[in-house]
């Protein structure tokens, strides 16, 4: 029914748009972050010192904060009670390094105070990587008893395997209100304690938001390549069946 190279470029087409969205996301972050690196803040204190003021002011004094090497791999991790902030961050007084400390505090303020979509999301990713073992093999076997039998009995085994593989869209779902909430928080306490004045917590909610663009490309990115499953599907269902 279809020739391979007309379903190669099909498939390959389908995820062009979270392709493009993905590298333009890229490069804003990078750009917007390099842009406001060369900006000091007007109060001059390092990222490392603004976690810390934070973090005492908040209550969370047991949190650790740490250096960690590379760019933007910023993170909190709930299980260490560590704050890692990267090279361009943890020494610097940059508006970047700043906003971006104050977005992690964020995270660590959802997870101490048990935001929901936190705890939604604990729940999703051992799931997600326990069943994604069983995604492909449920959808091949499925597949296979479909043309066997050269009947739709096994079409269920299809759509379990579809219906696993769409928890990485739900992960998505969920992961982007989550990181735009820790940036609506960032932004607060960067004005609330002082560390900036409006100009500059509005220079950094550009980064932070800039930064969320890569979590709206990675859902543009899951939904797509559902898309292009189910396009598979159709296809080797269309091809079993002339
Ligand atoms: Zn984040």
């Amino acid at each position: 029914m279809f020739g391979i190279y007309t379903i190669y470029w099909i498939l390959g087409f389908v995820m062009l748009p979270g392709i493009i969205l993905g590298i333009w996301a890229q490069t804003k972050v990078y750009t917007t972050f390099n842009e406001y690196s060369k900006v000091q803040t007007k109060h001059g204190l390092t990222a490392k010192n603004v976690a810390r003021y934070m973090l005492d002011g908040a209550g969370y004094s047991d949190v650790k904060i740490t250096h960690i090497k590379g760019e933007l791999t910023d993170n909190f991790n709930p299980q260490t009670n560590t704050i890692s902030l990267s090279d361009s961050v943890y020494e610097q007084s940059t508006i970047s390094a700043v906003g971006v400390t104050a977005h992690e505090i964020g995270h660590v303020i959802q997870h101490k105070t048990g935001y929901g979509l936190i705890k939604l999301r604990n729940i999703l990713v051992p799931l997600i990587n326990f069943v994604g073992y069983f995604v492909w093999p449920t959808i091949l076997i499925g597949l296979i008893l479909e043309m066997i039998y050269a009947n739709t009995a096994a079409d269920w085994l299809v759509y379990i395997g579809l219906g696993l593989y769409s928890l990485n869209i739900l992960f998505c779902l969920i992961t982007l209100p989550i990181e735009l909430n820790a940036s609506k928080r960032a932004y607060k306490m960067l004005l609330a304690t002082g560390e900036m004045d409006v100009d500059e917590a509005a220079a950094a909610k550009k980064v932070l938001s800039a930064a969320a663009w890569t979590y709206v490309a990675a859902l543009l990115t899951s939904v797509l390549s559902l898309i292009r499953m189910l396009l598979m599907i159709f296809m080797v269902r269309g091809n079993g069946r002339e």
